[in-house]
């Protein structure tokens, strides 16, 4: 869906394009288009269509649970099969609202939220974050780069860098292969679709080796990306792997494995 912009961008343009939205007038809010006295902000009255999550949580996967039961509680899916990477956290739950802000920014190209995200990312996240040596953006391949212009999770692990004063690297993790549409898959279609797919560049592993690192993506839906991105980055020496994500699907039934 392009934004309220109207910015799908063009080809080779995209930076120009970009740089005319952040500053077009009026501006306009992330979430129902409408005027707002300054950019990247979402109007009171539409918060309330924002789902924030928010502790009890599952202490690896980050999935909501239905109360407290201590720090290191985990849901049924993380006890029946521990992920791969160490926590993930999301800002909010994928609902309605929260798609908007995500298409807005991977399809429409919008960069006018990423400060506010980046906040919210940072404050769901404190602890990974704090911990983690160096933030690392879900990589895309070459030619989905070069054919789309820009990757949403670089965006955004930029953001958040500044937001907290860590380093970030854009091509420290690498996508090997590329891959068809997760649309549509199911969990072990999207996990056997990114298996193999993610490496770490030799400068890459010498950076990470021994440390703690935090995996940055748009959105968490069956954790598929972030598993294959953490399997390599421990094959490559890293000694804790987080994530931190925009957005995380959260499907009532999931709570009942
Ligand atoms: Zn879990």
């Amino acid at each position: 869906m392009p934004g309220p912009y109207g910015a799908r961008p063009i080809k080779g343009n995209r930076s120009v394009l970009a740089h005319a939205a952040d500053v077009i007038w009026p501006p306009r809010s992330l979430l129902t288009g409408r005027v707002v006295d300054r950019p990247g902000v979402i109007e009171a009255d539409a918060w309330t269509q924002l789902s924030f999550l928010t502790e009890p949580l599952c202490s690896r996967c980050g999935f909501p649970l239905p109360e407290p039961a201590g720090d290191d509680a985990v849901c049924g899916a993380c006890a029946a099969d521990a992920p791969v990477y160490d926590r993930a956290r999301a800002a909010l739950a994928y609902n309605d609202a929260a798609r908007t802000l995500v298409l807005d920014l991977k399809r429409g190209g919008r960069r006018d939220g990423l400060a506010l995200y980046a906040a919210w990312m940072h404050q769901a996240a404190a602890r990974e974050i704090e911990e983690s040596a160096v933030l690392l953006p879900a990589p895309m391949h070459w030619s989905r780069l070069a054919g789309r212009g820009f990757n949403q999770a670089a965006w955004l692990a930029q953001a958040l860098a500044r937001a907290s004063g860590k380093p970030w690297s854009p091509f420290l993790l690498i996508r090997k292969k590329r891959r068809t549409s997760q649309a549509g898959l199911t969990a072990d279609q999207r996990r056997r679709n990114v298996a193999g797919a993610m490496g770490v560049s030799a400068a890459g592993a010498k950076r990470i080796a021994g440390r703690a690192v935090l995996i940055v993506d748009d959105v968490f839906t069956t954790g598929a990306t972030i598993e294959a991105c953490a399997r390599a980055l421990r094959k490559a020496g890293a000694a804790q792997v987080h994530a931190v994500t925009l957005a995380r699907v959260v499907r009532p039934v999931d709570a009942l494995i």
